[in-house]
């Protein structure tokens, strides 16, 4: 057995112990609550925090209120160990050893995933009748973002057909996250519209290779001297024999460099963020959150609510929150998923693929089109047919 696999193995049996013991409990991760007082509420030595290295103070910063945790305490009310989801896929966790020191270590969550492919027959409307069919609200806003300016969906009527190819994920019974679109199609009146998910750069383009990729351009929102860590969802170390995650780009540059938003927006949050510290979130308005941490400052008059144009000044790059050298950590977030700026943000060089990406996107294509058509011959049309379900998720890059 390798040891990435007795990690995951460990790291199951340390949960199930966890859920059936009593002391266990599963807590919404309060309002107002930062790692570090969370820790003095248990008598956790602060030297746990400062002593991590800068992508794990990071990853602190990435807890959300009302989130989900689980807290395991001792018969006395002694604080045992917790696991705190940070992302889909990684967790922290501190347990506290049989001498009385404390620990702290990220682990994967492993979750459970699988795709659904669903065709549903318009009866009322395609909101109403997606969610009849999937229990989601949230696949029928992602299709119509999807087919923005191209189809109206108000001019759907009965005999009109949608149908979609999506991942869900679950844990313990539950759901976890939003579902993604891999695949969608769109028929009106006799004519049918797709977007397909091209898996190698996360966009979708049409059954011909055409791309649609006007609501995915952002620019860097600096001039920056290196990239000094890249993004990482979940690795395994094995030199270091531990899981990494960083969810987001770090821009080295000098200090009170300027920092420009990276798309137009509305300003979300402005303030300190835990490790993050002078931290910019805005809100893109079609799924994307851009945020901008360690900032020496503020641009002067910006306000929380005010709406900013691509490149427009809104900070000062330094080292608030942690004590390495000044840079912009840059994460960026897709219906609240963290996901790699760079590569989204990188210009599309053409609208669309061609060559040897164009020729495996268009027979993969073919695939899903006519997965759909299938789809929509069954008498069943309604029910989500679950293709590959419960496929477990546990392999991990390694370095
Ligand atoms: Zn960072």
């Amino acid at each position: 057995m390798n040891l990435t696999v007795k990690k995951i193995i460990i790291s199951i049996i340390l949960f199930l112990n966890f859920l059936h013991s009593a002391e266990v409990q599963e807590l919404p991760w309060p309002k107002g609550e930062s790692f570090l007082t969370f820790l003095e509420k248990y008598s956790i030595p602060q030297k746990l925090y400062f002593d991590l290295e800068k992508e794990d103070k990071e990853l602190c910063s990435e807890i959300v209120a009302d989130k989900r945790f689980y807290l395991y305490t001792e018969d006395n009310g002694d604080f045992n160990q917790v696991l705190i989801p940070v992302s889909d896929d990684i967790q922290l966790h501190i347990y506290k050893e049989s001498n009385g020191q404390f620990k702290f270590q990220t682990l994967p969550i492993n979750y459970e995933e699988y795709t659904e492919t669903i065709a549903v027959p318009i009866s009322v409307s395609v909101s109403h009748d997606l969610q009849q069919a999937t229990g989601d609200v949230t696949l029928a806003l992602q299709l119509k973002s999807l087919f923005k300016g191209v189809v109206d969906f108000r001019k759907m009527q009965k005999g009109d057909f949608v149908a979609l190819k999506y991942k869900k994920k679950s844990l313990l019974g539950r759901r976890l996250g939003l579902p993604e679109l891999e695949a969608a199609m769109v028929e009106i009146r006799g004519k049918k519209y797709y977007r397909i998910k091209n898996s190698r750069d996360d966009k979708y383009y049409n059954e011909k290779g055409k791309g649609f990729t006007k609501s995915y351009f952002f620019k860097i929102p600096l001039t920056y001297k290196r990239i000094s860590s890249v993004f990482t969802k979940k690795r395994w170390h094995p030199v270091l024999k531990r899981y990494r995650a960083h969810l987001g780009t770090d821009f080295a540059a000098p200090r009170g460099r300027k920092i420009y938003a990276a798309a137009g927006g509305k300003v979300e949050f402005k303030g300190r963020k835990g490790g993050y510290g002078n931290t910019i979130i805005i809100n893109h308005h079609n799924g994307y959150k851009t945020l901008y941490a360690h900032q020496n400052g503020f641009k002067k008059g910006l306000k929380r609510g005010q709406r900013v144009k691509k490149g427009q000044h809104i900070g000062y790059v330094g080292t608030t929150g942690l004590s390495s050298g000044p840079h912009l950590h840059l994460g960026l977030y897709k219906n609240g998923r963290a996901v790699d700026p760079m590569k989204v943000i990188k210009r599309p060089k053409t609208n669309g693929l061609s060559g040897k990406k164009k020729a495996t996107f268009i027979a993969n294509a073919k695939k899903i089109i006519s997965n759909f058509n299938d789809e929509m011959k069954s008498e069943n049309r309604t029910q989500a047919t679950k293709l590959n379900r419960l496929t477990y998720k546990s392999e991990v890059k390694k370095l």
